[in-house]
């Protein structure tokens, strides 16, 4: 039998305390015993979403959530700005042009971050943008996003600011109230430790406000629908039961060591694999200004196949890495850090892509990686 160790940034790996829970037989939805979980549920997740305005749950993959923020906040011919640095801001690009909202594009190279003059130039020269679109992680890439300088330049105008944190919430800091962030979106799989399956969407006052005045067709991510349901505990159609249930626990988990620490611990293993990526030779996909605590991506040396490389440590070894999406596709490889993970993970994960490299025919000393990586985390 394989081990499968997912160090992959999206679905992560689920904590054994959550795997029990979301064992146990299925209870129905509209029961006391559920409200109790509904109830328990929207309490934990405005710590993690760093709110005190209600987080509503939808059942989807996260991109259902991103859908709800464009088809609720927008109408068609409506402008906004989106930020293309990476496969996921793309897609506010194409959700934009679905709902015919017009789209002030910032193209962004791969590998770096929007800086907030950009958004400030494109604000002050349009005051009709009633939303900007960015993402926390760019998880394609590794780059976090400085959504803090940008949120202070979006709540100066009369634009909403909505933050993809699909990947990145729980894990990466994101003080939704405090920074004055107006839409965050997230999703189950990633820094919650749970299966795909949730969506999750806040709104601040400021953009509730927008929501009535959307003309967009919208039936199953209606948020005023959501809301309403929310606010009676209930929700609107039949919710995925086991991973609310699972959701409690991990919330459980994550308010037990508190966010700082968490992301003290990412933080942490995300610093040892950039050690041991230098000490192999090998530089990072994103910029050092910019780089992620989520995901890291790592540049593969020329003549190795990145797609090769996965596939043999996944169908060989049982460890999943993501590879390169679009133009880099086969020319990186994407380690999360995101997940019920610890140094040893790291370790195990670098110690497998050390022999398949090897294997591969590329020159380093076989074991550096693990060396510089062990020598960080016995010191820091
Ligand atoms: C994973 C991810 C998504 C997509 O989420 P799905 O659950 O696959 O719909 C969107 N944005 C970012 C930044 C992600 O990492």
């Amino acid at each position: 039998m394989k081990r499968n160790l997912l160090l992959s940034p999206g679905p992560t790996q689920i904590p054994a305390s959550i795997c029990e829970v979301l064992g146990r037989p299925i209870i129905h939805h509209r029961t006391p015993q559920f409200q109790d979980i509904l109830k328990e549920a929207a309490e934990g997740l405005k710590y993690v979403f760093q709110t005190k305005n209600d987080v509503l749950i939808l059942t989807s993959s996260g991109t259902g959530g991103m859908e709800a923020a464009v088809c609720n906040l927008l109408s068609a011919n409506d402008k906004a700005i989106t930020v293309e640095g990476g496969k996921f801001g793309e897609r506010w690009t194409e959700l934009c042009c679905v709902y015919g909202v017009k789209t002030n594009v910032i193209k962004v190279p791969w590998g770096k971050a929007v800086s907030a003059q950009e958004i400030k130039k494109i604000l002050d020269a349009d005051k009709d943008i009633k939303a900007v679109f960015i993402t926390l992680t760019e998880t394609s890439t590794g780059v976090t996003t400085d959504v803090k300088s940008i949120a202070e330049v979006v709540k100066k105008t009369k634009a909403v600011l909505v933050v993809d944190a699909i990947s990145g919430l729980g894990a990466t800091d994101l003080q939704t109230d405090h920074w004055g962030v107006d839409v965050v979106v997230s999703g189950s799989q990633k820094g919650l430790m749970l299966p795909p399956g949730l969506a999750f969407v806040t709104l601040s006052a400021k953009a509730w406000e927008l929501v009535p005045l959307s003309k967009n067709p919208k039936y199953y991510f209606d948020l005023t629908l959501a809301k309403k349901t929310a606010e009676k505990i209930d929700t609107p159609f039949t919710p995925a039961i086991g991973i609310i249930i699972a959701l409690n626990e991990s919330l459980k988990l994550i308010k037990k060591d508190g966010l700082e620490k968490l992301f003290a611990h990412y933080a942490r293993l995300a610093q040892g694999t950039r050690e041991a990526a230098k000490a192999l030779g090998l530089s990072l996909f994103a910029d050092a200004s910019c780089i992620s605590n989520v995901v890291t991506a790592i540049n593969l040396p020329a003549g190795i196949d990145g797609e090769k490389l996965t596939k043999i440590m996944r169908d060989t070894h049982g460890i999943t890495l993501a590879g390169g999406q679009d133009d880099l596709k086969g020319k990186i490889v994407r380690l999360s850090h995101m997940g019920c993970l610890d140094e040893y993970d790291m370790l195990t994960g670098i110690s497998c892509l050390e022999k398949v490299l090897n294997k591969m025919g590329y020159k380093f000393s076989l074991g550096a990686g693990v060396a510089a990586a062990q020598k960080f985390f016995n010191t820091k």
